[in-house]
């Protein structure tokens, strides 16, 4: 695993072009294990001893004190993903238009095509399939009612597709992607996936260097220790696992990271009103209990 010199240096090069991606990502990875914490390095351990206070930040106690994160970063796959998404949008904003043959051959190769069975006379999708009267379809548009429904093939999807991407015809969600995600798209879904796949192969690199850069500073300022507090073992918990903070005006109860004071420090009218709606949900909890809701 890089120290954190290691990786700003590492970073650096990356961002001048010293060095390539795939390079820069094979240094980086190379004995890196999933899950392994950064702070069983002793880099890590060196530099977080330097920084932690001699007691909590927060109560002043000195006892079991540790360095609180108050942020942390993604993966690199996160990245990727947004970074792609935003590509994938300037590529169809600036060329909207998709080749007929190359979108057609996309649809057949990627997609299973489950047709819609149609009412012969109107057209109309889905007609009632009736189990026990013959002729075993009603359509609900035109009352016709008939033994066999009529599908259109996926060819002539795509080419009503071409014509109006809005049409009615269009519209329902009959392909099933032959990944092992087997995702129910209609054609609209299809063109834009097949645009974002165009937009990754052609940015490849641009994407996948803008999106490393940024793991990469997301990591760096983590290591950084800038977003830290130290923290005893119990204000800590109360950050981590209830999201609550010892209230800056009496430091002496805890409150809510989104209150400016705890309840006993808010003025008069506000603190009133704020004890009877907590009373208030233990009646409704309370009442939801014995009507078994909850
Ligand atoms: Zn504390
Ligand atoms: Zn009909
Ligand atoms: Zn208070």
């Amino acid at each position: 695993m890089l120290t954190y010199s290691e990786l700003i240096e590492l970073r650096d090069k990356l961002a001048s072009g010293e060095i390539e991606l795939e390079f820069a990502q094979a240094q980086y990875w190379k004995d890196f294990k999933e899950g392994q914490k950064s702070w069983h390095t002793k880099d890590w351990k060196e530099r977080r001893s330097k920084i932690i206070k001699d007691k909590c930040e927060i109560c002043n106690s000195k006892d079991k004190l540790t360095l609180q994160h108050r942020s942390h970063p993604g993966k690199y796959s996160e990245y990727l993903r947004d970074i792609t998404r935003a590509y994938a949008e300037e590529y169809i904003n600036c060329s909207p238009d998709i080749d007929k043959y190359e979108f057609s051959n996309y649809v057949l190769n990627k997609y299973d095509y489950l047709p819609v069975p149609l009412c012969p006379n109107c057209k109309n999708s889905n007609p009632n399939k009736r189990v026990r009267k013959i002729p075993q379809y009603h359509c609900t548009a035109c009352r016709h009612e008939f033994d066999e429904a009529i599908y259109r093939s996926a060819g002539e999807l795509i080419s009503i597709f071409h014509e109006n991407e809005d049409a009615i015809e269009v519209r329902d969600k009959c392909f099933v992607s032959k990944d092992q995600w087997r995702n129910i798209h209609n054609l609209s879904n299809i063109k834009y996936w097949h645009q974002r796949e165009r937009a990754k192969n052609k940015d490849a690199e641009t994407i996948g260097k803008e999106a490393f850069l940024l793991y990469l500073n997301d990591s760096i300022k983590y290591l950084s220790f800038d977003d830290t507090i130290t923290a005893c073992k119990k204000c800590a918990f109360n950050f981590d696992i209830n999201k609550m903070e010892l209230c800056p005006k009496c430091k002496q109860y805890y409150k809510g990271l989104q209150y400016p004071t705890c309840i006993q420090c808010l003025p008069e009218e506000k603190r009133k009103a704020a004890l009877e709606s907590i009373e208030f949900g233990k009646k409704w909890r309370e009442m939801h209990r014995q009507l078994g809701i909850d």
